[in-house]
């Protein structure tokens, strides 16, 4: 792709890396990123319409604060964006008959604090996190900046091009919610091709990985027990003891996750309760991560834990509720032509490619690309090589800029392959 296409994206990159906003919180960016792409020509929604079933939402007190924060980038067009619908869907229709190709950037942050030390890029280039205690630690500023630099470079070229271009900057993907909304509104367009990427994760720097498979399916829950406070010196007996609930559900759950037919995990990795050392505990919450390799299980070991929960906290007359934070999908399967005829117009164009990389963790595209699928269309998702320094999630993650102008070589040679006019 031309130079000035490579330097954007960097340009991007380091603006976006000041910016770092976590899930549902992406407000500046979200704001950045529609000024941007309007400025190209794109034909936008974001807002209430992009939205449906919304995990993990913060509490109305973040978007006071975010407010005051970002009051100077506020139109009121914007207003949704500011109470946290986040995340954008730019398209572009040729005219010409043709497939509608999408692409999927992620938006969030983490709640990372960034080194500050010289020895970490961002800190020594001036372009680290502006907001204390966040940070971009898993690379989606570079997938932002790859697509806007891709968005730009198809406008720029579509007289060249055919059919329709979907590119969707997707918020909260960090704890697995946003996808599942933007599936949800109603409104999320038709689409025949989708092109899905992340940087980094072990892939060798200018090797690309295509068909990556082995996403677990992941839920994300809180377990909430209500019982009943009492005084724990003069009438115990009246209480109805949540902590004790949540503690035999705890370690109920862990042992539900034997299955001969594939990998399942159970993490209850939170546990309030307690509110004084004489006073039986009345409430209670655990945190819950479970994950599985088949729906199958994923759906079945969720079934288990609402009984383990039911029974827990019937045994201390509890009530409860599941709320539901976070949900990708299994997937651990290639579409074979896909990716085969990926690999060879990739290979064809000189880059070093890998087969099939497994993922090995949870991701919400893949809500995306399962959906892709069922409704007909090819779902592909690449990894793209870059030398890390430090770990992802880690306050001293960065990865090598080189990877965003490999990505958008490879992205410019699919689509030339996919949707160029011949
Ligand atoms: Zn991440
Ligand atoms: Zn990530």
């Amino acid at each position: 792709m031309e130079q000035c296409y490579r330097e954007e994206a960097v340009k991007i990159r380091r603006i976006l890396h000041t910016i770092p906003e976590e899930g549902w919180q992406e407000v500046r960016t979200t704001v950045f990123l529609i000024r941007v792409l309007e400025q190209y020509g794109y034909q936008l929604q974001y807002g209430k319409e992009i939205h449906g079933v919304r995990y993990g939402v913060p509490d109305q007190k973040v978007y006071e604060k975010l407010h005051e924060r970002n009051k100077d980038v506020y139109e009121e067009r914007f207003e949704d964006v500011f109470q946290g619908y986040t995340g954008v869907i730019a398209q572009l229709d040729t005219g010409r008959e043709g497939e509608a190709v999408a692409f999927r950037f992620d938006l969030d942050g983490l709640a990372v604090s960034e080194c500050s030390g010289k020895e970490h890029m961002p800190s020594r280039e001036g372009f680290a996190s502006q907001y204390p205690g966040s940070m971009h630690a898993c690379g989606h500023d570079g997938h932002m900046a790859v697509g806007i630099a891709l968005a730009h470079w198809v406008m720029v070229h579509k007289e060249e091009l055919k059919g329709r271009f979907v590119f969707i900057f997707q918020p909260a993907e960090e704890g697995v919610r946003g996808a599942k909304s933007m599936l949800t509104s109603g409104r999320f367009p038709h689409i025949d091709r989708l092109f899905a990427m992340h940087i980094g994760l072990g892939m060798e720097t200018g090797k690309i990985g295509v068909g990556t498979r082995g996403f677990l399916g992941s839920e994300h829950m809180n377990l909430y027990f209500h019982g009943q406070p009492s005084h724990s010196g003069n009438a115990p007996e009246e209480g109805k003891n949540a902590l004790l609930a949540a503690a035999t559900a705890a370690l109920a759950i862990h042992s539900l996750t034997q299955y001969r037919a594939g990998i399942a995990r159970a993490n209850v990795g939170i546990m309030h309760a307690g509110t004084g050392h004489n006073v039986v505990p009345g409430e209670a919450v655990l945190g819950v991560n479970l994950r599985a390799d088949q729906e199958e299980i994923l759906s079945d070991l969720h079934r288990r834990v609402e009984e383990t929960v039911k029974g827990a906290a019937q045994m201390f007359e509890n009530q409860t509720e599941l709320e539901m934070i976070g949900v990708s999908a299994c997937y651990d399967h290639v579409n074979e032509a896909f990716a085969a005829q990926a690999e060879k117009v990739l290979k064809d164009a000189g880059f070093a490619v890998e087969r099939d990389p497994v993922f090995g963790a949870s991701e919400d595209v893949t809500m995306l690309m399962r959906q892709v699928e069922e409704d007909g269309g090819e779902a592909l998702h690449l990894m793209i090589g870059a030398e890390l320094a430090g770990n992802h999630h880690s306050g001293s993650f960065d990865f090598d800029e080189s990877a965003l102008a490999l990505a958008l070589d490879a992205y410019e040679v699919l689509i030339r392959y996919y949707a160029a006019v011949r």
